[in-house]
């Protein structure tokens, strides 16, 4: 029997995880299942079938994160962190070790791209699931200084306390500069703009957002009008946090750039 993994969540047709992880395989030199399983009542309920089905790993996206943090019996330091977990490792007896990867993915694409962290002034935009996944690696960066703005102040205040980092309304960012800005919002899947003063880009070496998209998505035109040097979308973060994911189900280390590069031909020609 082949080894099965999973990714779990609602609405699950979209997602890109099996051909990312068929791509991880196939450089391993195994092959393995990789399915995608709608969660139409509780992640546990949906679990208990891929367990019995021989399930020894699987990914978690929305909005199953939350509820996988709880069902597990193990967690990982970054997972406690993050108050989420995106990939799970089977234990013995049904049960289940849970990690966040997201972080980790973020972090390493950063790296990639040629732009270090460690002193740099980063800004956060976003206070929800995304960002409190990445805050941590961040932080283990030892960036300068760390600033988490939100539409919503009181999540964003909520996020500055648990992490020791800055709070601020998007209005409040006037005359500030990064040398970081991350885009965790959801806006970018909506069409939409944010409200944010453009000379906050103009010492930007790096503007990024989580979404990805064949085409720049607003923020990175944004970002682009605004003078950033660099701008990235979240598809490298995609990939690394699934080969984060896959090293700790095989203790194999994918190597990341030939699988973006093909992502990234097939979202062009999606
Ligand atoms: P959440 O629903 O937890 O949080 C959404 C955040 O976006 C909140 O801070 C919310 O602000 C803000 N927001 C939503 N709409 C707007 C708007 N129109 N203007 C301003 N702020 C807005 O989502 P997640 O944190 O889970 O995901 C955020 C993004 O990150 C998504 O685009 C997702 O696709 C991406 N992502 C990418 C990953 C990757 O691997 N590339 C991994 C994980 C996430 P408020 O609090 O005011 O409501």
């Amino acid at each position: 029997m082949l080894p099965l993994y999973a990714v779990f969540g609602h609405p699950i047709a979209h997602s890109r995880s099996p051909d990312i992880h068929a791509l991880f395989a196939a450089q391993e030199g195994v092959a393995v299942r990789y399915e995608r399983r709608l969660v139409e009542g509780s992640l546990h309920d949906a679990l208990l079938p891929f367990a019995a089905a021989g399930g020894s790993g699987a990914n978690v996206t929305v909005p199953c994160k939350e509820e996988a943090f709880h069902l597990c019996a193990e967690r990982s330091v970054r997972a406690e962190q993050a108050g989420a977990v995106n990939t799970l490792i089977r234990l013995p007896e049904n049960a289940w070790r849970g990690d966040n990867t997201d972080g980790i993915g973020l972090v390493n694409d950063i790296t990639r791209l040629g732009v270090s962290l460690r002193g740099a002034k980063v800004l956060l935009l976003g206070a929800g699931g995304a960002v409190r996944g990445v805050l941590g690696p961040i932080l283990a960066e030892n960036p300068a200084a760390v600033t988490v703005a939100n539409r919503t102040a009181a999540k964003a205040h909520t996020l500055a306390a648990l992490f020791d980092v800055q709070a601020a309304l998007f209005s409040e960012l006037a005359g500030t500069r990064f040398d970081v800005v991350i885009n965790g919002t959801s806006a970018s899947l909506a069409g939409e703009n944010l409200p944010l003063p453009s000379n906050i880009f103009e010492q930007a070496k790096l503007a990024y957002d989580m979404m990805y998209a064949p085409q720049d998505t607003p923020f990175l035109r944004q970002a682009r009008g605004g003078g950033a040097q660099h701008c990235a979308d979240g598809l490298g973060m995609l990939v690394g946090q699934a080969a984060a994911s896959y090293a700790l189900w095989r203790g194999f280390e994918p190597e990341l750039e030939p699988v973006l590069h093909t992502m990234r031909e097939r979202l062009r020609h999606a």
